[in-house]
């Protein structure tokens, strides 16, 4: 019997809210016999882009990937973005307003800390975060190792979660400029773990912004709700995706490289799709 080869298309690394760094991500993925991958941190290629070299050493497909914050009336998606070129300066340019973004946040998220009694810096944070994208992982890192709260979800249950006493709404892009954005650089966009976060009657808000695909493997996914995003999304003729959404935190999450993934045929599906558009757009 032959092994299907299979991908994960959706994992952090140091370079986002990960705790290993983009090269332990593709050695750990190597090793499970993953034959692809996507480094998808949030706002930020950084890792991918210093990982094409080393990955084109070793016998899996690396695919451009990137999970974009977004504003979605006022609400946040996330969006993940594959194979487009990721030497766009017009992209480069969005991530980096992107992470300017989410400095400004942390500040005022540690403004709202510090009157609710707590004594935490933003330099604290930065340094935490060193040179990744930041993000409330990062200020929930630091509230655990001044012992405020126990863990990472002690922090976004007491305090950072949306509407929560110390969250800040931000000022992303919104999901309609980062897909034409992404098509732009002859991407595709794919709406990230569309269970836990909408209902049905927004996937049409999504369908009508232009969005690609849907990810109906992910760990939140039960498999009635990878059915019913499934059916929808080959209503619809989009792509379908999945991955681990890997961010090396929780225990026993190393697991799940190599476990939740994808057949590599929806990897090629991605770059079909990229191609064709891109030679629609020329
Ligand atoms: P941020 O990028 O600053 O908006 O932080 C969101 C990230 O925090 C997500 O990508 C998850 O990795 C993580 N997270 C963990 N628990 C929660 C939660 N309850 N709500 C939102 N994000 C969470
Ligand atoms: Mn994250
Ligand atoms: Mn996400
Ligand atoms: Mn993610």
């Amino acid at each position: 019997m032959t092994l299907v080869p299979k991908a994960d298309l959706h994992v952090h690394t140091t370079a986002s809210d990960g705790k290993f760094s983009p090269q332990q991500v593709i050695d750990l993925a190597v090793s499970k016999g993953l034959k692809g991958l996507s480094i998808t941190d949030h706002d930020s290629i950084e890792g991918y882009l210093s990982m094409r070299e080393y990955a084109q050493q070793k016998d899996i497909e690396l695919l451009s990937g990137v999970e974009i914050s977004c504003d979605y009336n006022g609400r946040e998606a996330h969006v993940l973005a594959y194979g487009f070129d990721a030497t766009s300066a017009d992209l480069q340019q969005m991530l980096r307003e992107q992470r300017q973004k989410r400095t400004t946040r942390s500040k005022q998220i540690i403004s709202k800390l510090n009157t609710l009694g707590f004594d935490i810096e933003y330099d604290e944070v930065r340094a935490e975060a060193g040179k990744a994208s930041i993000s409330r992982n990062h200020i929930a890192d630091v509230m655990r190792q001044k012992f405020i709260v126990a863990s990472r979800k002690e922090a976004f249950d007491r305090f950072l979660y949306t509407g929560g006493p110390a969250y800040v709404q931000n000022g992303y892009i919104t999901v309609n400029e980062a897909i034409e954005l992404v098509h732009q650089c002859g991407g595709v966009c794919v709406l990230a773990h569309p269970g836990p976060y909408y209902i049905f009657e927004d996937l049409r808000y999504f369908l009508n912004a232009g969005i690609d695909g849907m990810e109906y493997i992910h760990p939140s996914h039960n498999f009635q709700t990878q059915k019913k995003i499934k059916d929808y999304a080959e209503n619809y003729n989009l792509l379908l995706t999945g991955g681990s959404d890997f961010h090396g935190i929780k225990p026993f999450e190393e697991q799940m490289i190599g476990t939740v993934c994808v057949d590599l045929t929806r990897l090629d599906k991605i770059q079909e799709r990229c191609t064709s558009r891109y030679s629609l757009n020329i």
